[in-house]
């Protein structure tokens, strides 16, 4: 079901109007269905379809006839503050149109059941400053990655994530290999990184030629357990990349005490958690460097895209030279070091301002949706909903549920068939790394592969609304046997 309260009078002529107006609206709005207004109180007074319309043409009525020949002047219509249930209720194979009518008898919206009824895990939500911007980028011609958006895109994401430096790059797997680069990790080297995780975080290991070490997960916030991290320590240790998994922060201080003590190097892969806080300071601030993504379904996307964060200038400077051709600032075409093109454009950049202007209401309305899910599916047994510590402020990147077959009654896999069934769309846990057919280890990392096996990522958009959380929380009861 959809709403389409702002483009309402598009979609409205008066009773007075003619078969052929209202076929002209039909055909510009492509809806299949126009609403009648009184024409002098402009009150509502009735609903016609294009089959309506059909019909009439067929028993002979002409294209200049009144529409008041077709039309249903008492169709189905709801008041304003009549809940999304019950509107779905009154929907029928006949019945696909519902005008929402106020107090006072005006049309304030219409709801109109969609057939394809279809939930996604995630999709971006692009505004009017993105066209704008982008626009911009487009009519001045800076379309590449000179132009004014990189420059302010970066100071923005990096008072916003309270650091002195960002560097912005064409993907979060560049930013994390990048930041590899900068710190000299290669061949020989070892990297920590949790088992939980998405692939990019022990590929950029590898592409610097270092083996990644893989850790377990903590059964409470399901992030790479510190004593996991202090029994993986090796000579040859040179960074560990904590991972901000699905929004919650990483325990960080028995990790920077790590590092500390064996004066090795901290990445947080923030990918997955712009804007989170532990204990009140922005995750990406809190190691050396923090490294996000901007890919399509992460918190603000640029399309593709990543950023460095970080405090040190030494570390800054590095990572512009290597994400431009390790080119020489002062002679051109001259490299003393093998550098990549790692750079953002200014349309991705353009973007990229235009959704970090919105970032406080996306995660604002990420923690409301996540508190709604928290409440309705709080009393359904063998379900449990994503942590949150009470250090941290998590983000939700995903909302995402760990399913205990035994008590729930189905496995992980099928509740996500079933769900698929009624059009919600779901992901299953990342796989452990360490089982990846490119990795594949001979360790048990117990916590990590339960939580890999039994959890699911719920529809998680930026533009969910809470009546399509209330009714996935409602197939989920349905389908757990519940009421
Ligand atoms: C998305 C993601 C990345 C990679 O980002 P891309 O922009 O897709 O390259 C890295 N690490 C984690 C944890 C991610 O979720």
């Amino acid at each position: 079901m959809k709403n389409l309260r702002e483009n309402i009078e598009a979609l409205c002529i008066t009773s007075t109007s003619t078969i052929r107006d209202a076929l002209s609206l039909i055909n510009r709005e492509a809806l299949g269905f126009a609403l009648l207004l009184d024409p002098v109180s402009g009150l509502f007074s009735g609903l016609v379809t294009d089959g309506d319309l059909r019909r009439a043409l067929l028993n002979g009525f002409g294209l200049e006839h009144s529409v008041q020949v077709a039309a249903n002047t008492s169709p189905v219509t709801v008041g304003e503050n009549v809940p999304y249930e019950e509107i779905v209720h009154k929907f029928s194979e006949k019945i696909r149109i519902i005008p929402i009518i106020s107090s006072s008898g005006k049309v304030t919206d219409v709801a109109i059941l969609d057939r394809k009824l279809r939930i996604p895990v995630a999709e971006p939500t692009m505004g009017e400053t993105e066209l704008m911007y982008v626009s911009d980028c487009i009519l001045t011609g800076w379309v590449s990655s000179a132009g004014k958006y990189v420059e302010l895109f970066e100071k923005k994401f990096a008072s916003f994530c309270e650091t002195k430096h960002a560097v912005s790059v064409s993907n979060g797997t560049a930013a994390l290999h990048l930041a590899l680069v900068a710190l000299g990790i290669g061949p020989g080297d070892e990297v920590i990184i949790p088992s939980l995780t998405f692939i990019s975080t022990a590929n950029a290991v590898r592409y610097v030629g270092a083996d990644p070490v893989f850790v377990d997960s903590e059964k409470e916030t399901w992030n790479m357990d510190p004593e996991g991290v202090r029994q993986a320590l090796t000579p040859r240790t040179k960074a560990i990349i904590p991972v901000h998994i699905y929004g919650h922060p990483v325990d960080m201080d028995p990790i920077m005490r790590i590092a500390s003590e064996k004066g090795i190097f901290v990445i947080e892969d923030a990918a997955e958690a712009h804007g989170a806080l532990y204990k009140g300071r922005k995750v990406g601030s809190i190691g050396h460097m923090g490294t996000f993504s901007f890919y399509g379904n992460k918190i603000i996307t640029t399309g593709e895209g990543g950023m460095i964060v970080t405090n040190s200038a030494e570390i800054d400077e590095k990572l512009r030279l290597y994400r431009d051709h390790g080119m020489s600032k002062t002679k051109r075409y001259w490299h003393e070091v093998l550098g990549f093109n790692y750079r953002l454009t200014n349309i991705q950049a353009a973007l990229g301002l235009a959704q970090l202007e919105k970032i406080e209401e996306i995660i604002e309305h990420k923690r409301e949706m996540a508190s709604l899910y928290r409440s309705l599916l709080k009393d359904i047994p063998g379900l449990c909903f994503s942590p949150e510590m009470e250090w941290a402020k998590c983000v939700y990147w995903m909302y995402c549920l760990i399913v205990d077959p035994e008590v729930f009654g189905m496995s992980r896999n099928q509740l996500a068939d079933a769900l698929r069934e009624k059009g919600v769309d779901t992901r299953p846990f990342f796989p452990p790394v360490h089982r990846q057919p490119i990795y594949n280890t001979d360790q048990t990392l117990p916590v990590c592969e339960d939580l890999s096996a039994s959890g699911i990522n719920l529809p998680s958009s930026n533009s969910l609304k809470s009546e399509e959380v209330e009714q996935i929380c409602r197939l989920i009861k349905e389908i757990s046997g519940g009421n």
